[in-house]
């Protein structure tokens, strides 16, 4: 079987290692000459909506999905339309890629957000200001990840400059959310609607970007996030691995966004459950029964960002797990993960701290 990717980046490059084992083989579309999981398989080098590289995939490739948001959702669509099996579903990306879309579906089947409104120019903004309260976020509706495209917006002295600060693009403003926590759910939905969900992932960001991810079987808020998923997963007549990520707040969970593709927050489950979550998406949209999404043991994950460390100390710690992008490495950016695992939580704890010492991230 061959797999269209569109995007090659790291999540591309863990499907493509998932994949090799299943027999399958990758094409993969992405701009950039030297995009980190494109070197694993056959590589396009073109623009997502190239029309000549969207048609190479079509008529090589038994299954098409993709690994990034913001690839255009018509490209997506074009596929679908050449009668390609395209997962996740075209009409996910829409909604994913958009934040007002996305806060909409929330609304639509009842799963609770935090207050937002649409900005469209500085005078929504201002009304939006004092509907949605401050502090808010103002963030870019397309196009944001890692925390780019945010604002927050603490006092009314600073609306303008913030609206200056985005350049006037198409915005929503979200109540600013002094959470407890921040959870997401892995959920994967297979052929004739099968449907299994990792534990839930912990999860701490510093500046928007995602630091630390922890694996927290028997969570009290399971229930509740894997109810409020099987929504989604049926609103989107959904086929492939969806994340959700909420802030919890009172007992309750507010959806932030959805991922949908494999996701950075569950990252843990290639060495910390029985299937990992690119195998099963791989199988989800292969039409080949899931793997057991089961915790092995109590995981959590480590972003390496801008750099990677001296790897001796880290690969000298028990059940530490390293994996590099081979990214040219940038201020800020993803450039691997360390996974550590322990049999019980206060174990993973004390080598967590190790980790983060030896990689210079605070816990
Ligand atoms: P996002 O790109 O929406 O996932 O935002 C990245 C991170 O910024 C989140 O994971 C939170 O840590 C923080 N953040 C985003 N929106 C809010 C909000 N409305 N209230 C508080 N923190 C937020």
């Amino acid at each position: 079987m061959i797999v269209g990717i569109l995007g090659g980046g790291q999540l591309a490059r863990m499907l493509v290692l998932a994949g090799i084992p299943l027999g399958m083989r990758f094409l993969i579309l992405d701009p950039s000459p030297d995009a980190s999981g494109a070197s694993l398989g056959e590589h396009i080098v073109a623009a997502y909506d190239d029309p000549v590289a969207l048609a190479r995939l079509a008529e090589r490739c038994d299954r098409i999905t993709y690994e990034f948001e913001n690839v255009p959702a018509a490209a997506a669509q074009w596929l679908a339309s050449e009668r390609r099996p395209v997962h996740p579903p075209p009409a996910a990306l829409a909604v994913a890629r958009d934040r007002l879309r996305e806060k909409d579906l929330f609304k639509d089947v009842g799963i609770p957000v935090a207050a937002v409104e649409a900005v469209e120019d500085l005078y929504s903004l201002q009304h939006a200001a004092e509907v949605v309260g401050l502090p808010a976020v103002l963030k870019t509706r397309t196009l944001g990840y890692d925390g780019r495209g945010q604002i927050v917006i603490a006092e009314t002295e600073i609306i303008e400059d913030a609206w200056r600060r985005l350049a006037g693009v198409p915005a929503v403003l979200e109540a600013y959310v002094a959470f407890e926590r921040e959870v997401s759910v892995i959920a994967v939905r297979g052929a004739e609607g099968r449907t299994a969900f990792y534990p839930l992932s912990e999860n701490v960001h510093h500046d928007g970007i995602l630091v630390t991810a922890r694996s927290r079987p028997d969570d009290p808020q399971q229930a509740r996030a894997e109810e409020y998923a099987t929504r989604l997963l049926d609103a989107l007549d959904y086929r492939g691995v969806l994340a959700i990520e909420f802030f919890e707040k009172d007992g309750e969970l507010l959806a932030n966004e959805i991922a949908p593709r494999v996701h950075n927050s569950g990252h843990w489950t290639i060495e910390g459950a029985v299937t990992s979550q690119f195998e099963n998406h791989l199988r989800a949209i292969a039409d080949l029964p899931l793997g057991s999404t089961s915790p092995v043991g109590y995981a959590a994950m480590v972003n390496l960002i801008g750099e990677i460390p001296d790897p001796t100390p880290l690969l000298n710690m028990p059940d530490v797990h390293l994996h590099v992008y081979g990214k040219v490495h940038r201020p800020g950016r993803k450039v691997g993960h360390v996974t550590v695992r322990a049999e019980t939580p206060e174990r993973l704890e004390t080598l967590l701290e190790d980790v983060t010492g030896l990689v210079g991230i605070p816990l």
